[in-house]
């Protein structure tokens, strides 16, 4: 596993990307809306690693949730894998509890599942994977 990139809950992209493109000295590269999560992102690339910013699009979306309660800030942490069923499947197989039994569409052209905070320390983990280009 490596990290892939680190997510933040923003309030609003408009005031956000040029905060971190001036903090990154580098320029936003991709603006996405995933219509399932209700959430904007905005991606980043420092080095190896990627910073997606997240919005939310409506109130039901957990990013909202997540900002109303404890307001904006790091939200969490993505790994690359080969593999993210398989991943999920040898996880939960050894006690820690999965969001999501099986990869879904992710923003980034990645298939993504998000491990249950409450069985890894209350960090917010999301495995991913490249999605196969056809
Ligand atoms: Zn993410």
């Amino acid at each position: 596993m490596k990290i892939e990139h680190i997510g933040i809950a923003v309030l609003n992209l408009e005031s956000s990307i040029p905060l971190y493109e001036k903090i990154f000295q580098t320029n936003c590269y991709k603006i996405e809306e995933v219509e399932s999560e209700k959430v904007k992102t905005a991606f980043f690339k420092i080095g190896d690693c990627k910073i997606e910013l997240l919005q939310a699009t409506d109130e039901s979306s957990t990013i909202h949730k997540f900002i109303e309660k404890k307001g904006e800030g790091i939200h969490h942490i993505a790994f690359n894998v080969d593999n993210v069923n398989n991943q999920i499947n040898r996880l939960i197989k050894s006690g820690i509890e999965s969001i999501h039994q099986q990869a879904k569409e992710g923003a980034d052209n990645k298939l993504i599942a998000f491990l249950h905070p409450k069985s890894t320390g209350s960090v917010l983990m999301e495995l991913c994977q490249d999605k196969e280009i056809e």
